[in-house]
């Protein structure tokens, strides 16, 4: 029996998880699962599941939660510290896919208690990649990705040496608005950019999808989680997301990870790591795909991506800055406070002003800098986005 538990199991990715664990049930052992708000969907995955724990992360979601599991012997907590205190409970293997920066206090809590964490959470190592990795091999832990780019990345890199590696190309599907006209884009709605062309995922990266900042993300996700130069990393636009990643060696070679755009790929590979099992996703039929296409992102409609570039050359505490601007963007975004258009502008406001600051371009990632440099940035954004309203 392998003991795990699901941080965010309510979400999108959390799901995907759950599925793949229910089809299998008899060989795990189910600790934690925390969610937020749909407290009848946690209560039911964790009658469903046998959990130990059941955690929101809102207090006032508590009495709810504790009222649809009275007599089932489940436990019941709330808060942020719960989630951190469910993160201490040893297990063999945990899933991260809580959304945004709060994700990273329970994977550093698990890493420290040498939990194996598949990482969907790509916020964690864009704010504080070294800080995670660093927390991984102090107590020989494993990060396993679940992104699903960095999960192929992963996957070509079996067998192989990194100093053979030349570059790392993720694809992109372009989102919601990859064939808009660029004058439109600044009156997207929030139900337009709330929809993926592919992928079926949680609003927030669908959003991020759009305007490509989900992929900004992945550029700094990849470089961290690699540890390569952020001039060995492209994005390629690449609509029927079959391909997910290529690594090119020194001699030439491309080793292109392909599959259907199910994350249940990438978290089974994860979960079954590192031995390879059947999986319940689609068989691609290359006859009747037919052709594949591939173009170079228009940097003028995804401003993201050299923001992006521009942090991983800074480095220091700017992924903490760039990922809490753009999670205060995203927010103003869906309260309607700014246009789609304003949330670039935003982040590189944000990180302009911050980046002239020592204290963010050499200070030291620890958990207490990230924090503060994620607030601060937030109140940054703020001020921007008053300033656009
Ligand atoms: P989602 O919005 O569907 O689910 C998020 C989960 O986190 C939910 O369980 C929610 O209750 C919980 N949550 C939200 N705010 C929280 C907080 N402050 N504290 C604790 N828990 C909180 O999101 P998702 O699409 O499943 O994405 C989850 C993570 O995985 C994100 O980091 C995302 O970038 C990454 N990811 C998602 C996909 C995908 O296909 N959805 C693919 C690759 C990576
Ligand atoms: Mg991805």
């Amino acid at each position: 029996m392998r003991q795990i538990t699901l941080f965010g199991a309510t979400g999108s990715v959390g799901q995907s998880a759950i599925d793949l664990i229910e089809r299998d049930l008899d060989n795990y052992d189910v600790v934690a699962l925390t969610g937020g708000r749909n407290i009848s969907k946690l209560a039911d995955d964790a009658k469903r599941l046998g959990a130990d724990l059941a955690v929101t992360c809102y207090d006032e979601c508590y009495a709810e939660l504790k009222d649809l599991l009275s007599g089932t012997g489940i436990e019941v907590a709330s808060g942020d510290a719960a989630i951190a205190d469910a993160a201490a409970r040893p297990v063999d293997w945990a899933l991260s896919a809580i959304v945004g920066s709060a994700g990273l206090v329970p994977g550093l809590e698990a890493l420290a208690h040498g939990t194996t964490l598949a990482l969907a959470n790509k916020e964690s190592l864009v704010t504080a990649g070294p800080l995670l990795l660093g927390r991984a091999k102090a107590h020989g832990a494993t990060i396993l990705p679940v992104d699903s780019e960095h999960s192929a990345v992963f996957q070509a890199l079996v067998g192989e040496h990194m100093a053979a590696v030349e570059r790392v190309i993720i694809t992109a599907s372009g989102g919601a608005f990859r064939d808009w006209p660029l004058e439109n884009l600044a009156t997207a709605t929030l139900a337009q950019a709330s929809s993926h062309p592919n992928w079926d995922m949680g609003q927030r990266i669908t959003i991020d999808s759009a305007s490509m900042f989900n992929k900004a993300m992945e550029l700094i996700e990849t470089k961290e989680f690699f540890g390569i130069g952020h001039e060995m990393i492209e994005v390629l636009v690449h609509r029927e997301s079959t391909i997910h990643a290529m690594v090119g060696f020194n001699d030439g070679a491309l080793m292109a990870h392909v599959g259907p755009p199910d994350m249940r790929h990438a978290i089974g590979y994860a979960l079954h790591w590192p031995e390879r099992r059947a999986l319940p996703v689609e068989r691609l039929d290359f006859a009747k795909i037919g052709k594949l296409t591939f173009e170079a992102p228009d940097t003028q409609r995804y401003p993201a991506l050299d923001l992006a570039h521009q942090v991983m050359e800074t480095g220091g505490l700017s992924g903490a800055v760039f990922n809490a601007a753009k999670e205060r963007a995203l927010d103003g975004f869906i309260d309607g406070q700014i246009g789609f258009l304003d949330m670039a502008n935003v982040v590189a406001e944000t990180l302009n002003k911050m980046s002239s600051d020592q204290a963010i371009t050499t200070g030291a990632i620890t958990l207490d800098n990230v924090l503060e440099t994620d607030k601060l940035a937030r109140i940054h954004a703020a001020e921007a986005i008053a300033k656009l309203g």
